[in-house]
């Protein structure tokens, strides 16, 4: 989980400020450091641990000068959480300055940094984004870039949109199997690479299209062009950014995040339809489907429970020891909305169930008669290995329990998830072409002690 950005502009005084606007638009995509690479005279890096606005200021901004930049906020899955972890990475060699922002996460990192390791190349984060800093540098010794990138996704097993700046070149790449998102837009005077379109939008630009998977889009001289690195032949866009990753506002592989959420809601409605008084959604990440819910059955949304929007991130209150204070914090529910009557709560998903538990507990506590729990998304049965934060199965609430004992875990009079062909339908992408390993335990690519029908059906 990560949010990548590059920006094309003429005008060389505004090009960070443009970096910094969209990385502020994908903040949610992490939250744990922000950074940009810009090239101008020289080239420089800027970063630091926390949010966009902790990083930036505006005298930093000022001297961040030059055409082109990429930049990244982190949400760390491979590598801890510190400064020289955070990105974008920068290595110095024969072939150039060369800055790398990775979105993804590679399987294949310890194999990868062994083999590199032994070969004499020195290592200065954990992150396995400078194995990739490491290859491209060396392929790009001898070749253009669309060979160095053929070559590197040759040797890369899991998932990689990238964000380059290679002296002045800014480069987005996204890898075959097309995980991790990636949209071009058109400004003004210049061009945006982002994560997300939201980020375009915020910056006032036009979204062109999506990067397809295998697809590099390449910004010289301000220039623009799109250029196939490798076919695609096996697609695994992941599902979990339509489910709760991704703003609902962006645009994701021309498919409204938002419309999907929406359709996720009136087809749980469909699937489970269930006889309460009000239907409330546990914010935010249950809005959209709560307002389909409530579209398809005609029951009223009417908020059970409001958050502190200056809660992002989990904070710990010093000597703060009760986990319940700490959900009380974040949100508190409306005793007049749900006093006497049958509350239906509807989230995006149940990861470790703890969340769900406490936020059941605080509706009943408000006088609530019934409590009922509905999720858009089926169980998540399985740990991700590219990329989102969902790392060992026994963290997983339903890789080992059923829908009846998660019931009981959380305390709801009665629980029900989406189904998986509700989920596809409601996304309208080719079951083929999702990742849905999370949801099915089927890897797209092989893992270590993981199943993966489509190998077995490749061999
Ligand atoms: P749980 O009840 O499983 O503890 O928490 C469920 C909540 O976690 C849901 O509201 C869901 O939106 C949220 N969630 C799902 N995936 C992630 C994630 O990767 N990171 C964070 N911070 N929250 C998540
Ligand atoms: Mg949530």
């Amino acid at each position: 989980m990560c949010g990548i950005v590059g920006v094309y502009c003429d005008d060389d005084s505004f090009t960070s400020r443009i970096a910094y606007y969209a990385l502020f638009s994908l903040q949610h995509r992490g939250q744990e450091s922000a950074g940009i690479s810009i090239s101008g005279e020289d080239f420089k890096v800027y970063k630091g641990m926390g949010l966009v606005n902790e990083v930036f200021d505006d005298k930093t901004l000022s001297r961040l000068r030059g055409n082109s930049a990429i930049g990244h906020v982190r949400y760390s899955t491979t590598g801890e959480s510190k400064l020289e972890n955070a990105q974008p990475l920068f290595v110095k060699s024969k072939s150039g300055s060369i800055s790398v922002a990775h979105n993804g996460n590679l399987v294949n990192y310890r194999e990868l940094r062994r083999e590199l390791e032994s070969d004499g190349r020195v290592f200065l984060t954990d992150s396995d984004t400078e194995v990739i800093a490491h290859l491209l540098s060396s392929y790009l010794l001898k070749n253009e870039i669309e060979e160095a990138l053929a070559l590197l996704t040759e040797k890369l097993c899991g998932s990689f949109t990238l964000a380059l700046l290679l002296n002045h070149m800014v480069v987005g790449y996204r890898d075959p199997m097309g995980f991790k998102p990636l949209c071009v837009g058109k400004l003004e005077n210049g061009y945006i690479l982002a994560s997300e379109s939201c980020a375009i939008d915020s910056v006032g630009g036009e979204l062109v299209r999506d990067v397809k998977p295998g697809e590099a889009v390449i910004i010289e001289d301000g220039e623009l062009r799109f250029e196939r690195i490798a076919e695609s032949n096996q697609k695994a866009i992941c599902v979990f950014e339509y489910i709760y990753f991704a703003r609902p506002d962006s645009i994701i592989d021309g498919r409204s995040v938002y419309s999907v959420r929406f359709d996720i809601g009136r087809t749980l409605a469909k699937e489970n339809p269930v006889e309460v008084d009000i239907i409330s959604p546990v914010p935010d990440s249950g809005t959209t489907s709560s307002i389909g819910y409530a579209y398809e059955s005609g029951i009223p949304y009417i908020e059970a429970l409001i958050k502190n929007r200056y809660v992002g991130r989990t904070f710990i209150m010093p000597g703060q020891r009760s986990r319940e204070l700490s959900v009380q914090l974040k949100m508190n529910a409306l005793k007049e909305n749900v006093r006497g009557r049958k509350v239906l709560l509807i989230d995006d998903s149940i990861v470790r169930g703890t969340t769900s538990r406490r936020i059941v507990d605080l509706v009943r506590k408000a006088g609530a008669k019934e409590v009922h729990f509905r999720v858009g998304s089926p169980p998540i049965i399985s740990p991700c290995y590219f990329g989102i934060d969902m790392s060992t199965r026994e963290e997983l609430i339903a890789s080992s329990k059923t829908v009846e004992d998660i019931r009981k875990a959380i305390n709801a009079d009665s629980l029900a998830y989406l189904s998986l062909k509700g989920l596809i339908k409601s996304v309208r992408i080719d079951e083929e072409d999702l990742c849905l390993a999370c949801l099915t335990s089927d890897y797209p690519v092989e893992v270590p002690g993981e199943i993966c029908l489509r190998c077995s059906a490749r061999a």
